[in-house]
Order: C-alpha cells, then structure tokens, then sequence
C-alpha cells in the first residue's frame, strides 16, 4: 500500500519537476501548482525510524533559529543546467543477476566542496569513460538558487560502494560488474553548495546558508520520500572516506521540513 502511494507520489514529483524544467527554461515565471502529493493519503512509516541517520550529526555553525522554521510560501529560484547524458543513465528494472529491484526511493544528501558553478561544470563535460562519470540530481546554491541537473526519473552517479540501512534494512544494488554495489538506483541525489571556509578535507565548515535549508526542505517538500529515507552520503558510504554534507544541521532541517502540510503524515 504505502509503496503504491509512494510510487504516485514520485510520478507527481517528476511531472512536476519536469514542468518546473521547462518553465525555468522558458522565463522565470510564477510555477504552477505542483503540490500533487497534498492529495495523497499519508503514507504510513514505523515508529521510531526517522531522523536517525542524520539527527546525530553535530550541528553546523549557521544554526537555525525558531524563527527561521517556517515552511516557504514561494518556491526558490529554480534553473535547469542538465548534465551531459555520459554522466547520468536509466535507472535499471532489475540487478546484475536479473533480480527484480522493488526499492522504494531515498533522498541523498551531499555537499560540492567547490562552487556550484565548477560542479555544474563538470557535470557538463563528456566522460566516456566510467570510472569520471559523476553527477547529482540537483544542486543547491547559496543563493537557495536550485539547479536541476539530471532528471529525477534518470540515475545520477552520485554515489560509488554505498548501502542504505533504513526501516527495511540493508538496500544497496549491483547494475555493473566493474562496480561495487551502490544506492544510485533508487537514490535521488541532491548537493549543497559549500561555504568559502570547506574548500579543503577538514572534517567541519561553517556550514549552509538558511536559503540552502529553505530551499532544500521545499523540494524535498515536493516529494514522498518519507523522513526515514532521507539521508546523507556520509551514511550510506562504505569507502569509509566521504563525511558529505559537513556540519549539516538535521535536527533543524527536519523541523523545518515538517513545517510542510504535505509532509505531516511522513515523519513516521
Ligand atoms: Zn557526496
């Protein structure tokens, strides 16, 4: 059942987007209204397993006041700057040993560690060769400015040997024998912008604007993907070398996030 509500959610989701894409493109426009997931029936999540991936994350140093935790009115500025199509793919029906793959999407957390603009940059650039090819669904910049950069119904390359341990357990998907399994197929990668100060390897910045978090929490708004699926590179990684996004404030972003009507039956 909640997998159902979930996948009409994520087909509301991708027609919006992919109508936000195009009216971007066309003129900055007001957006229409794309609060599909509003009609839906709450989707139901265990108790207790949201927020626990991320709450215990330290927060950054632009922490959130109270009166910052108000759900946005208007929607951010929004930009499509796609990816060159090397760096993204279809996402598969099944796994490299034919297995059906049933996932239920997450919302993948990451930080640029370099100007958006290098980001979007590079994603631009042709890489035929696999081992280049990277990429993020969209990416947020300090501005709270949201670039779409590979459509959310493509796989972004946003993450290499990964595993996402949720409500469900382990989930993590092999699509190529050259590859450890990751969670690119059913993850929908969105990156933050870092501050001037996290241009290097340290373990913490003075973290994200409050545009970043509005803006975050106004698309994650625009989707179903429930609380508990929501996590961060860091999390899911298993190289043991990624700590994206540094010093993000979770507790504050998910009060923020819950702000939304259209979310009040997804915290779990
Ligand atoms: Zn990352």
């Amino acid at each position: 059942m909640a997998r159902r509500w979930i996948w009409i959610g994520l087909a509301g989701f991708l027609i919006a987007l992919l109508s936000v894409g195009l009216a971007s493109a066309q003129a900055a426009k007001p957006l229409p209204s794309q609060l599909t997931v509003s009609r839906l029936s709450p989707i139901q999540t265990p108790a207790g397993t949201s927020l626990q991936l991320i709450k215990s994350l330290p927060p950054g140093d632009s922490d959130l006041t109270q009166s910052d935790l108000q759900a946005q009115a208007a929607p951010p500025r929004q930009v499509t700057a796609l990816a060159d199509p090397s760096n993204y793919g279809d996402r598969y029906a099944t796994d490299i040993d034919g297995r059906i793959l049933q996932n239920d999407f997450i919302a993948v957390l990451h930080e640029t560690v370099g100007s958006a603009q290098s980001a979007i940059n590079l994603f631009r650039t042709h890489h035929p060769r696999d081992q280049d090819q990277v990429s993020y669904h969209a990416l947020i910049g300090r501005d709270g400015t949201i670039y779409y950069i590979v459509p959310p119904e493509k796989r972004a390359f946003g993450a290499g040997n990964s595993v996402f341990n949720g409500p469900n357990g382990p989930e993590t998907v092999r699509t190529n024998a050259a590859f450890p399994p990751s969670v690119n197929n059913f993850a929908y990668h969105i990156s933050l912008e870092t501050p001037g100060d996290g241009m290097n390897n340290r373990r913490s910045h003075s973290g994200y604007t409050q545009a970043q978090y509005a803006s975050l929490a106004w698309l994650l708004a625009q989707t179903t993907i429930p609380d508990s699926r929501i996590t961060t590179h860091q999390a899911i990684d298993r190289s043991g070398n990624r700590m994206d996004p540094r010093s993000f404030n979770g507790q504050g972003f998910f009060a923020l996030l819950r702000r939304y009507p259209t979310r009040s039956g997804l915290s779990g």
